[in-house]
Order: structure tokens, then sequence, then C-alpha cells
């Protein structure tokens, strides 16, 4: 067998082309120079940066999954990009989404079908915009312990609250709003409830012996987006809908199909296209995670597929509705929220294939709770596509060892043409002060 080996290269297009000789080379092609497009360029670590702008292209011998992973400290990665379209091409670039005027330290990256990792060597740059700052749609699966919480902010800024945690996890939850909205302006557009669980819909109503202390309290919220049918009428879900009738708050209940056509509730921006592919349990199980809410979020040609707790079941259901429609691509998703944090009741070997991530959300809270979540199971299903997996008690990417520290939010950010991944650590949320 080859040796494995990288050759982070930092010479022109036409330089990296020839680097598609080397096996299992990763080549970072750089160079180039104008408007919209161009290629940037790095120097080895250690050298003065460069300044680039634009784009970051590489390429790889071994079609694979390749990103960029990129931070201010040596070492320390708090973004990754990723290219849009499939894992397995050889040619991989992604605009760069990076602030201005930063020097970053960043290597390439490629996933083997093997399984093995082969970085490039590190290097550094100075990120320059190549063009106008672009519209942006950014998903956090925010740290919120054990639960499901996800804020999706549209291009012009619309504010979408996607689950809430549980109520004991609240405080969490604000902390985060206040830090990432502007505290003058707290409002949220939206806010949208998977289904009854306490774990998704109790942040909205926080303790239920507690007036006050929930989002739609704190927050002005101008519209509740609930699913069909409940299986039942939760305690919190009963508050839900007092504190909606009692401050006149539009209640919307989605069916499935709807869309951001005859949505006004799911308009998140200009260019993003949100469809409903799951609103009640159609599968007669009386299991209310199986009535969750599944959005198809779509944004150029970025794709993102969240559902809730959705289980294998009902994902069944919906690979059997949609897995053929647009030529078998309709559900294939760039990122996937990880239905059920990741339990192996969830995430079906034909949910997986049908959606085919790039990388994988999952939501959990593994270390606080005695079921532990994701499953091995279910990771080994995701690391055999190949993908990247981030976890809210575990953020960091992929394939490391989890170590208690590395809670994190984790953030999507696509311009319709790329997308990556960024981290922010939220560890006091889960070591409050003694
Ligand atoms: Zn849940």
């Amino acid at each position: 067998m080859r040796a494995r080996r990288v050759d982070a290269r930092f010479a022109g297009r036409r330089a990296a082309r020839a680097g598609l000789t080397l096996a299992s080379a990763l080549a970072l092609a750089g160079a180039g120079c104008g408007s919209d497009g161009v290629l940037v360029s790095g120097r080895p670590h250690g050298e003065r940066p460069e300044e680039v702008s634009g784009e970051i292209a590489w390429s790889s011998d071994d079609p694979a999954l390749g990103s960029v992973m990129y931070g201010e400290s040596p070492g320390r990665y708090t973004r990754i990009a990723y290219p849009l379209g499939r894992a397995w091409e050889q040619e991989h670039r992604t605009p760069l989404l990076a602030e201005d005027g930063i020097v970053y330290h960043a290597k390439a990256r490629a996933v083997l079908p093997s399984g093995e990792i082969v970085p490039s060597r590190e290097f550094s740059f100075v990120s320059r915009r190549g063009r106008a700052r672009p519209e942006i749609l950014s998903w956090t699966m925010i740290d919120v312990g054990w639960g499901d919480a996800h804020l999706a902010v549209g291009p012009g800024g619309k504010r979408i609250l996607i689950d809430s945690g549980r109520p004991d996890h609240v405080e969490d939850l604000v902390t985060f709003l206040m830090d990432e909205l502007d505290p003058r302006t707290p409002f949220l557009d939206v806010v949208l409830a998977t289904h009854e669980d306490s774990d998704h819909i109790g942040g909205l109503v926080g303790a239920l012996d507690d007036p006050g202390d929930g989002i739609l309290e704190r927050f002005t919220v101008g519209r509740i987006v609930l699913n069909e049918a409940p299986e039942s009428i939760t305690p919190e879900l009963a508050k839900v809908l007092e504190i909606a009738a009692s401050d006149s708050i539009a209640v919307t209940h989605l069916r499935e199909g709807d869309s951001d056509t005859g949505t006004e509730a799911l308009r998140w921006g200009e260019g993003i296209g949100v469809r409903v592919l799951n609103a009640r349990n159609l599968v007669g199980d009386g299991v209310a995670n199986n009535g969750s809410i599944v959005l198809r979020v779509a944004f150029g040609s970025f794709r993102l597929i969240a559902g809730g707790d959705l289980e294998a079941v009902a994902e069944a259901r919906i690979v059997d509705d949609y897995g053929g429609a647009d030529g078998g691509s309709f559900l294939r998703a760039d990122v996937l929220k990880v239905n059920h944090h990741g339990h192996d009741d969830a995430s079906s070997p034909a949910y997986l294939a049908a959606t085919s991530p790039v990388v994988a959300l999952v939501p959990s809270g593994s270390l606080e709770v005695a079921c532990s979540a994701p499953a091995r199971s279910v990771l080994e299903r995701l690391f055999a596509l190949p993908a990247d997996v981030y976890r809210s008690d575990f953020a960091r990417p992929v394939r490391s060892v989890p170590c208690e520290d590395d809670y994190g939010h984790v953030t999507v950010v696509s311009d319709g043409r790329s997308f990556e991944v960024r981290i922010r650590p939220s560890a006091a949320l889960h070591h409050p002060p003694d």
C-alpha cells in the first residue's frame, strides 16, 4: 500500500492541478486576484502571512470529503469550511466567509474512504474579502444541555427559533440569545416547536410554577409555529397556548407540504426556500416524536434538513414519499440535524443514505444524563458516509475523543454557494459557579 502523504502547496491553480498526480496529496491552490471567484493563497505557518481574498480551493488525488479548518490560534480551529456538492469530488473550492483583516492559521483536510484523515501542513493567511459581504443564512445548534434549540437567521436578519430546550435550561438559552442578538431588540420573528415534548418546547414557557421566565414572556415574539396535531397537550404546550391567547401572539399550525411560497411563517428571507416534510404523526404509533415538524431548508445550492425527534419508522415514511423526488436528490442535505439526539431508534441507514449529509449536527447532553446519546451505532453510520459530526456536548471537528470542556454552540453559515461551521465554547453553561 502506498504511504499516505500530504503535500500542501501554496502555488497557483496550474500547480495545484499538477498536484493531482501526487499520491493522496491534498493540494492547496493559491494565487489569482481581482473579482469574485479568485483563488486564495497562503504561506506555510511561520512565514509572513499573505493576504488572501475570495475563495479557497484545494484538491486531492483520492476523492474525499474535504474541508479547510482555520482559526485565530495555531492548532485551534474554530471554523471549518466545506465545499458544496458531494463529498466525493476531487477539486474543492469554497468562498472565504472569514472576517476581514485577521491572521488565520489553517490546514486543509481530506477523509479517505477508509476513514483515514489526511491533513495538509498548517499555513497562515490574512483574510481580505474579494467581494461585497455576501448575504448569509446561519443556523446555530445552541448548547442547552439535553434538548433541542436552534436559531436560524435569514439573509435579511429574520430570527427563527426552532425548539427551545428544557425548562430548566432556559437561562442557557436566554444567555445565548441575548449574546447573539442585539439586546436592545429582544424579538424573535418566529418561534417554532417541532413537537410538544418538554426538551423541545419547555424553554418557551420555562418553569411552569415560575411565571415570566420563558422565552415567550421575555422576548417579543411575532408568531408561534406548532405541528399540525400533537399527540397530547403536555403541560408546556398548554401554557404556550395560554400565553399565545393572553398576549395575542399568532399561532400557525403547519401542515405537510407547506412552504415559503404560501405560508408566512416559513418566509425566512430572500432566496430561502423552506418546505415542511412532516407535521403530524402519520405512522399511527401514538409517539409524539413522530409528529415532529421536519423542515427542508434551501438557500442557493445549500441544503439543510432538520426533523426534531423523528424516529426510524417515520423517517421511512419520508424516504418513501420524497426519496425519489428530483431524480432522487430531493432529500440530499449538506447539513443534517440528526433526529432524536442521535438515539439508535432514529437515523436509520435508509434515511442517512437519502440525506447523505456532509455535516451532521447532534444536539445532545450525554455527559449529563444516564442514557447517553448519540449512540455509537449512529456515529458509525454517519462516519461511514462520511460525514463530520458536531455535538453540542462535544463541539469539535469530527472524530476526536470527547472532553468535558468542549461544550459549544455550533453555527453553520452559508452564502448559498458554500458553507462553513463555526464553533463557540459554552462551557460556562454546564459548569455554573459554585
Ligand atoms: Zn428530544
